[in-house]
């Protein structure tokens, strides 16, 4: 990696408000290694960086936040399991030992496809590959104004913002001597079952109807009412019908309502409106949809009706064939359907984008087209009982809930993380105590 001028050491925070001043250095890469810029350091953008460290290229990642993060346990910081950092990891110590890397806060705007510059706030930076991987966002369907209301679980401020609504519930209910209003705060909507709403609902079962039990005086949290809502007719579309099936019952057993052929029709402050029934709720969340990050708006291309870039068969965009987007802001149809938006499509295509660049810079054609091997589903429900569809191979039970246990700490990045969740995990799921249950404010003079 390039030696970095004295100006850029100086405070990173000069770096964010006077930018320019970094613009040269970006300039001075060696014209003999081609430029990879990557944005995005999510499960493809990382692994395609990473996947590039024998290249004889130069990479530069950029990201708007300092942190990879591990999507698939968010739920786990909202409800109080594990602590923000135990689920993300740097990402300039993911790739400090990569020489051939480096890595760049920003926030990326657009990109000039004929001067190949990604452009950023106040500076842009050149390409000669470049790689969009910036994941995706909520989508309310049009319903922009329910997102106050319902925050969605994308990112760690949304995680620890569901975190202080869960628990602000109980402390409300704690003080409230009206029944309707206590039971209205006592009372949890989730809006979308498929995986993450269900995981959602039944740690959120675990918080009200065990974990909390013994903390409140006047009121007895298991009376606490958690609705899954979903508008088509079964939960956990992802899953054959037989396993979204038993993970219905499991979600009844932890005394969740499961509500299908339900769809939303309005959220405001009071509850949801379901199927013209009013639910009086204080906390509704969003597990609907997502759409696609703006990168089809940037480069002016073709994409679906949730706004992913519909790509070709080696992931590039048609008619630039230097430019690839990949993971969920990619739309890549195989075998006449489009990939789902999980980790490990992200993940495959940002492995082999990474190959289709090394072979061109190394001055070789690459004629095999992406193709995605589907490594399976799990989700998991309450304590020891998960869900999982691998192949031909299905279980539900303890044995599924173990799987779902193995593969995501396998996943975690960092061995620390590994180790401190795995301790989390035997604690919670032998006590059911917690260990971050905190009410945190963004701004103590706005508290509710
Ligand atoms: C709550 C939740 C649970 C999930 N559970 C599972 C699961 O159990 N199994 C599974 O396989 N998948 C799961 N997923 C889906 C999985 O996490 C995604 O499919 C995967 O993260 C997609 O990877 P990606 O690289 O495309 O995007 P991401 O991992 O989302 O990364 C995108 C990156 O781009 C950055 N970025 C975005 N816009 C900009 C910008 N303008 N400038 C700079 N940087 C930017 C972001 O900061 C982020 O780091 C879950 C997702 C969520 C939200």
């Amino acid at each position: 990696m390039k030696d970095v001028p004295d100006t850029e050491t100086k405070n990173a925070n000069e770096q964010l408000v006077a930018p320019q001043s970094i613009e040269p250095a970006r300039e001075s890469v060696p014209a003999a290694m081609p430029r990879v810029v990557i944005v995005g350091a999510g499960f493809g953008g990382l692994h395609a960086a990473r996947a590039l460290r024998n290249a004889p290229v130069q990479v530069t990642v950029v990201d708007r936040n300092n942190h990879h993060l591990f999507q698939p346990l968010l739920y786990q910081v909202a409800t109080g399991v594990l602590s923000p950092a135990e689920i993300s990891a740097t990402i300039r110590s993911v790739l400090s030992k990569q020489k051939n890397a480096e890595v760049l806060l920003a926030e990326v705007t657009g990109v000039d496809v004929e001067a190949q510059r990604v452009l950023m706030h106040d500076e842009s930076l050149p390409y000669d590959y470049l790689i969009l991987a910036t994941g995706a966002k909520d989508s309310y369907f049009g319903h922009n104004d329910w997102a106050a209301i319902a925050p969605g679980l994308k990112s760690i401020v949304q995680a620890t913002t569901i975190r202080r609504r869960l628990l602000l519930a109980f402390e409300m209910a704690e003080k409230e001597t009206d029944p309707q209003k206590r039971q209205a705060h006592l009372t949890f909507v989730l809006v979308g079952a498929g995986p993450t709403g269900v995981e959602m609902a039944g740690a959120i079962a675990g918080l009200a109807h065990k974990t909390l039990v013994a903390d409140f005086r006047h009121i007895d949290p298991r009376e606490a009412r958690i609705v899954l809502v979903e508008a088509l007719p079964r939960i956990l579309m992802p899953f054959d019908e037989r396993l979204a099936h038993k993970a219905h019952t499991a979600l009844t057993q932890l005394r969740v309502e499961v509500r299908t052929n339900s769809p939303v029709e309005a959220i405001d402050s009071e509850g949801v409106i379901i199927a013209g029934e009013r639910i009086a709720a204080r906390t509704v969340i969003w597990t609907a949809g997502v759409a696609a990050s703006l990168a089809g708006q940037w480069l002016g291309a073709e994409t679906d009706r949730g706004g992913r870039v519909k790509v070709g068969s080696d992931a590039t965009v048609p008619g630039h064939p230097t430019i690839f987007v990949l993971g969920d802001t990619a739309s890549f149809t195989q075998d006449g359907k489009p990939l789902p938006g999980v980790a490990q499509v992200a993940i495959q295509q940002g492995e082999y984008v990474a190959s289709v660049i090394a072979d061109r810079v190394a001055g070789k054609s690459h004629p095999q087209a992406f193709r995605y091997v589907d490594k399976g589903n799990m989700a998991v429900i309450g304590r020891f009982y998960g869900i999982v569809s691998i192949g031909k191979f299905r279980t539900a039970g303890l044995l599924g809930w173990f799987l779902w246990l193995v593969l995501h700490l396998m996943f975690l990045i960092g061995f620390r993380n590994r180790l401190v969740v795995a301790f989390q995990w035997l604690v919670y799921f032998t006590t059911f105590q917690r260990g971050a249950r905190l009410i945190t404010f963004e701004d103590t003079s706005r508290r509710q």
